[in-house]
């Protein structure tokens, strides 16, 4: 074909599209509610997100809002977003319910969550403000027919909600390696069927695939999505393992896949290594390039910081991501047990027990046979017992080396017939 004419069909195939805005405002002087309400006025203002339903779900990040301040203000979305969204959501008329359904096999379940979240006192100034565990009127279970996860339990109210406003928190993942906006919406997912998932998924790619599948299954009724990055979280999170980073931000969109995006490129890395963020762009979910992108507010260069990524970073640089389905580390308990026994009852694959020493210390103790690497133990544990430590290293040496030799054996033989 001439040049011209693959120019001129190119052309006409490559129409401009509008680009997806993503807001990024900073919180002056404490003044979080100003900041909430200027993101959003960023993107045009809340009325045009949820115009067409009289009530609107708030889903923030609960995770397990421990007792101690320090750990919770770095792990769960800060009340004081939660409470202006809400507030928002009243002058226009509508009703407001704050839920969420919080990490499996914590003491006394999303309730007691919820009890320490501070979102409750949010509730108590209006009546047209509920707040409650997601899971309150149970799940209902839902064909997702994703690419890896073909069922799952979702809370019903989720479902009945027409409209939603997702509000998550900027922090790194031990497993996913960093979660925002697509991999809140986990907190969906009722009880034990979090666990479950946790099994199927197994491996770096295969967990962000189950996330997409259920961030597509949900997609149309997340209107609008809030990032509270005030306090973020880098290292081994997104529980208290991770440690508190001051950004003082808060970032909108109504693309979960933009908002992501954008908010790993502040986090210092390239968000290609985010495998819920790559697989859920070139599933057509959302946009994740900057030509695609509209900042408006704050720049991202004036905001960037390296942020300690968890060492499960390596494998989203990896080409062939067929490969980075294996996972070169484990977990290691350290010290701290206070015998709670939420990892034993949050692990999917059910190879904790917690066990006393001669001194009555409390010990956790990990049969590695079983274990997935799915680091739920990290995530739950309040008291950040756990960090992580390599796998049996020969194994994984001597496992590589002898497919090379397989495969040089099967190559050997398919050129002498
Ligand atoms: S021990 Fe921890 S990392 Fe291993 S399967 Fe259980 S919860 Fe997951
Ligand atoms: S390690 Fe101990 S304190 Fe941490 S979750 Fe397990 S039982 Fe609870």
């Amino acid at each position: 074909m001439r040049k011209d004419l693959i120019e001129f069909s190119y052309n006409v195939i490559r129409l401009p599209m509008s680009k997806v805005k993503v807001s990024i405002v900073k919180v002056e002087k404490d003044d979080v509610r100003g900041a909430v309400k200027r993101a959003v006025e960023l993107l045009g203002g809340l009325e045009q997100f949820i115009d067409h339903s009289d009530d609107v779900l708030l889903k923030p990040n609960l995770l397990s809002a421990p007792n101690n301040e320090e750990v919770k203000a770095k792990i769960r979305t800060d009340p004081r977003v939660v409470e202006t969204l809400a507030n928002m959501v009243l002058e226009l008329g509508k009703k407001v319910l704050i839920g969420d359904s919080s990490g499996a096999g914590q003491t006394g379940g999303t309730r007691a969550a919820i009890k320490r979240s501070g979102y409750l006192e949010i509730g108590e100034k209006s009546e047209k403000i509920q707040v409650r565990s997601l899971e309150e009127h149970g799940p209902t279970k839902v064909e997702i027919n994703g690419k890896k996860l073909k069922e799952a339990n979702i809370s019903t109210e989720f479902l009945e909600s027409k409209a939603v406003i997702n509000i998550p928190k900027m922090k790194t993942h031990g497993l996913a390696l960093y979660t925002g906006a697509i991999k809140n919406l986990y907190g969906t997912i009722c009880g034990a069927d979090k666990t479950r998932i946790h099994s199927l998924g197994a491996t770096f790619n295969g967990f962000a695939q189950c996330l997409v599948d259920i961030y597509a299954f949900e997609k149309t009724r997340i209107k609008l999505n809030v990032m509270d990055a005030i306090i973020a979280l880098e290292g081994m999170g997104p529980g208290a393992g991770g440690s508190p980073v001051e950004m003082n931000l808060i970032l909108a969109s109504a693309d979960a896949v933009a908002l992501d995006s954008v908010a790993f490129r502040i986090m210092g890395s390239d968000p290609k290594i985010v495998p819920t963020i790559r697989f859920a762009a070139e599933q057509g979910l959302g946009v994740m390039e900057l030509e695609d992108i509209e900042i408006v507010g704050e720049r991202i260069e004036d905001h960037k910081r390296k942020f300690k990524l968890p060492k499960v970073a390596f494998l989203g640089r990896i080409p062939f991501a067929r490969f980075s389905n294996i996972i070169f580390e484990v977990p290691k308990y350290v010290e701290g047990c206070t015998g709670c026994l939420n990892c034993e009852r949050a692990c999917p694959e059910k190879v904790i027990t917690i066990t006393k020493n001669k001194k009555g210390q409390f010990i956790p103790k990990i049969d590695y046979n079983g274990c997935i690497s799915c680091f739920t133990c990290i995530e739950i544990c309040p008291e950040a017992c756990y960090k992580t430590k390599n796998k049996n290293t020969l194994k994984i040496v001597l496992s590589i080396l002898g497919t090379i030799v397989v495969a040089g054996i099967i190559t050997t033989l398919i050129l002498l017939l």
